[in-house]
């Protein structure tokens, strides 16, 4: 089990497929979309599935398959497949906006997926349409119903929380997670991407606990549900959970356990600096058996920076969008 400098456990590895995405969430990716990455630059699935084996033996429990839009990288089940099959890895898990989600849960089910969370910042599908640019907000109830058919458990529901935009949703959002027996959390806006340029339209998750304990009873939830920093309160009178993440406002740097990998292969340690290290280039060194890529790879995760210094130091200028993080 390796523990970086800070005594922490890294057990969690958020590994993006893609930096491509069928939507343009303002906050995260530019209208332009990105320019597609040779493929040869992409790590292969045999690549991901080598490194994902590497990291489970140095203590990593946890994947979480995200992007960009992961449900756009081809074959996806495949990978799903590969990575259930490695002894050690406790949880499989994917983040989506859901677009595709109906056509594809049932086969990511087959393969071995075990949960869903779905990006969704609104119920109103104007609002939609105008903070994703033209998605189509049924075609993510439609992934959503899939994926409660397939028998995810839970399924989570994440929503950034903005100022002017969402903020009178928080009601209706915890009432219809509850009907449908979904967790909902709301995440803070963080200066990443085109979230930088939005600084106005950031609300303090205590925001949310506010307006819910005006409505309702909320009590601490006592423990975290899967392996990430969001906090729960169980909503007595709807006897539903909701979770919040607040990266800014109560940083969670100490407890952090995470370490991402982008589609190209490169290792981020924190989602605040924009300096990572290549693992494309290590697993493709030719003769690089397992042992050495090991501990190259040990030697890394100890390096992995105590804070994210409240986004404001100099060397943490993350001007590209989360779709290139993985969130
Ligand atoms: N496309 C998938 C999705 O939207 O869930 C996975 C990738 S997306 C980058 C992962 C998460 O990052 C989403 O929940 C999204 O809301 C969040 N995100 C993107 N930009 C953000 C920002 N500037 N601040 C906070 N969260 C952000
Ligand atoms: Fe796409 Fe997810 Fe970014 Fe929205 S948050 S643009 S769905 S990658």
């Amino acid at each position: 089990m390796l523990k970086d400098q800070q005594g922490r456990q890294i057990e969690y590895l958020r590994l993006s497929v893609t930096d491509l995405c069928n939507i343009r969430c303002r906050y995260c990716m530019p209208v332009t979309g990105v320019e597609k990455t040779a493929r040869d630059d992409i790590l292969s699935f045999e690549e991901i599935t080598r490194l994902v084996r590497v990291l489970v033996g140095l203590g990593v429990k946890s994947v979480r398959i995200t992007g960009g839009e992961p449900l756009v990288r081809k074959e996806l089940p495949r990978l799903i497949h590969m990575l259930h099959s490695i002894e050690g890895l406790e949880d499989l898990c994917l983040t989506t906006n859901g677009i595709l989600l109906s056509e594809m849960a049932r086969p990511l089910s087959e393969a071995g997926l075990q949960r869903v969370n779905i990006h969704l910042d609104t119920l109103d599908p104007e609002r939609f349409r105008h903070i994703t640019r033209w998605g189509n907000l049924p075609q993510v109830f439609a992934g959503l119903r899939a994926a409660q058919d397939e028998g995810f458990d839970p399924i989570k529901l994440n929503a950034v929380l903005l100022k002017g935009f969402n903020d009178d949703e928080i009601i209706s959002l915890a009432r219809f997670a509850a009907e449908q027996d979904l967790v909902l959390r709301f995440i803070e806006l963080m200066p990443i991407g085109p979230g930088r340029n939005m600084k106005s339209q950031y609300l303090e998750a205590q925001y949310v606990l506010d307006q819910l304990s005006e409505q309702w009873t909320l009590v601490p939830f006592g423990k975290t549900l899967g392996r990430g920093p969001a906090e729960y309160y169980k909503v007595v009178e709807l006897d539903s959970v909701v979770g919040l993440i607040h990266p800014v406002s109560q940083p969670f740097c100490d407890r952090c356990n995470r370490i991402r990998i982008s589609a190209e292969g490169k290792f981020q340690d924190c989602l605040a600096y924009q300096e990572p290290w290549t693992l494309r280039d290590l697993i493709r060194t030719p003769g690089l058996g397992d042992d050495a890529l090991t501990e190259a790879i040990a030697g890394l995760l100890k390096l992995k920076r105590a804070d994210h210094g409240g986004f404001l130091l100099p060397q943490c200028t993350p001007t590209r969008g989360m779709y290139g993080i993985g969130g």
